[in-house]
């Protein structure tokens, strides 16, 4: 079975293909500024087109008949979906009535899955969504302490998001742990930040909320700030609503305070003396350490802590000031170890800790092609 995943994004599109079972892909491959000016692709139907065209030109497939299923990452799946479901008319409602929750990224999902449909009409379409994996938080976990119409009317809540990852991180750490039942802590560091808490590979608590805005630092997003502020720009400082939009989504976090929303960049300017990207690091840190303190209570305990993503995997200096005075918690980073990461995974912890720390790559696309495949072989 050839399963062909597609990760899509506003201007580019990632994607992988697999020979199933296999956690290990034929190809992969990366179609950028989609829709940017001056770009040869315009659309995410000329951006399949190119795909199409790379599997025929590398020979991995003579036919788009021989793709069997298009996995697509749906960024918000709201209540509705808990797990990987096969692409119909209803499904397609479904995603568009989510819209109004994550406008963008439902949007551009959903044109990839219709221009998908035209170019593998013979393949299962399945979407695999980003809020699932969180389904499983309890209610006094997920609502906000406001009147319950504003769940029931309006679905504000808590839906969490980066789920695929912490799913897959999450599970590839109990594997290594090798016990059935097990509390863990997934720290996903990448543009985006959330960190999720596990009890037995099921999340019960995760930092991004209604929206991907809420919780850790990130690159561009400020994380966890006080609504008060937000009213304070809006009714005293003539923001309107798209300017405090702009600035919490896309000009604050790493990238509003220090200039760049790349880690090696803010480190870079730190070390160069700049006060305020050290300060951006020891808060991005700081958020990370006490979010891990608030999750091991939840947990009533903790085994493992779990770095994956851009940062999570690569930024050494990171975890170190993340793991730095958590012995309290059992948690010991082995500084040796922890430069030793080849992208596999790797247990960074001194022997006497009693917290396994590790560094697991995330791989959101082999998570989206087993849990399609496993999905079909269930049937
Ligand atoms: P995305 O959320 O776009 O998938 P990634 O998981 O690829 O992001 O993470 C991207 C981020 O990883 C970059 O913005 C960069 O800050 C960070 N990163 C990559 N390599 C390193 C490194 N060696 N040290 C520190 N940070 C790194």
């Amino acid at each position: 079975m050839k399963i062909l995943v597609i990760n899509s994004g506003s201007s580019s599109l990632k994607y992988q293909l697999f020979q199933m079972p296999s956690d290990h892909p034929l190809c992969a491959g990366l179609v950028e500024r989609i829709g940017v000016a001056g770009s040869d692709i315009q659309n995410h139907e000329q951006a399949l087109q190119q795909v199409l065209n790379s599997l025929s030109t590398l020979g991995f497939i003579n036919s788009p008949d021989e793709i069997d299923v298009v996995g697509h990452r749906v960024v918000h799946g709201g209540e509705s979906f808990l797990g990987p479901t096969i692409i119909t008319d209803e499904v397609k409602a479904q995603i568009k009535a989510l819209f109004s929750l994550a406008p963008l990224h439902n949007q551009v999902s959903y044109t990839c899955i219709e221009v998908a449909e035209k170019t593998f009409p013979t393949a299962k379409q399945i979407a695999v969504f980003d809020t699932a994996y969180h389904q499983t938080l309890p209610d006094y976990a997920y609502r906000y302490a406001i009147p319950k119409k504003y769940y029931t009317g309006e679905r504000i809540r808590k839906y969490g998001f980066h789920g695929t990852s912490h799913k897959y991180v999450g599970e590839q750490a109990a594997k290594y742990l090798g016990k059935t039942e097990s509390k863990i802590i997934t720290i996903h560091l990448g543009n985006g930040c959330s960190m999720a808490a596990l009890l037995n590979s099921k999340s019960i608590e995760t930092s991004m909320g209604f929206g991907p805005l809420s919780g850790l630092m990130m690159g561009t997003r400020s994380g966890d700030i006080d609504p008060s502020v937000i009213f304070h720009l809006l009714d005293h400082k003539g923001y309107t609503p798209a300017d405090v939009n702009q600035l919490l989504n896309k000009a604050s976090g790493l990238q509003g305070m220090a200039g760049s929303n790349d880690m090696r960049d803010v480190h870079r300017f730190a070390a160069e003396g700049d006060a305020e990207a050290s300060l951006a690091l020891a808060i991005y840190a700081y958020r990370i350490k006490l979010t891990i303190g608030a999750y091991a209570a939840v947990l009533n305990g903790l085994d493992a802590i779990v770095f994956t993503a851009g940062v999570g995997e690569n930024d050494q200096l990171l975890r170190a000031a993340v793991c730095r005075d958590l012995s309290y918690l059992g948690i010991e980073l082995d500084g040796v170890k922890n430069g030793q990461y080849n992208k596999e995974i790797l247990e960074i912890n001194r022997p006497e800790g009693k917290v396994k720390i590790m560094i697991i790559p995330t791989n959101e696309e082999v998570e989206i092609a087993n849990q399609c495949y496993e999905m079909l072989h269930d049937k």
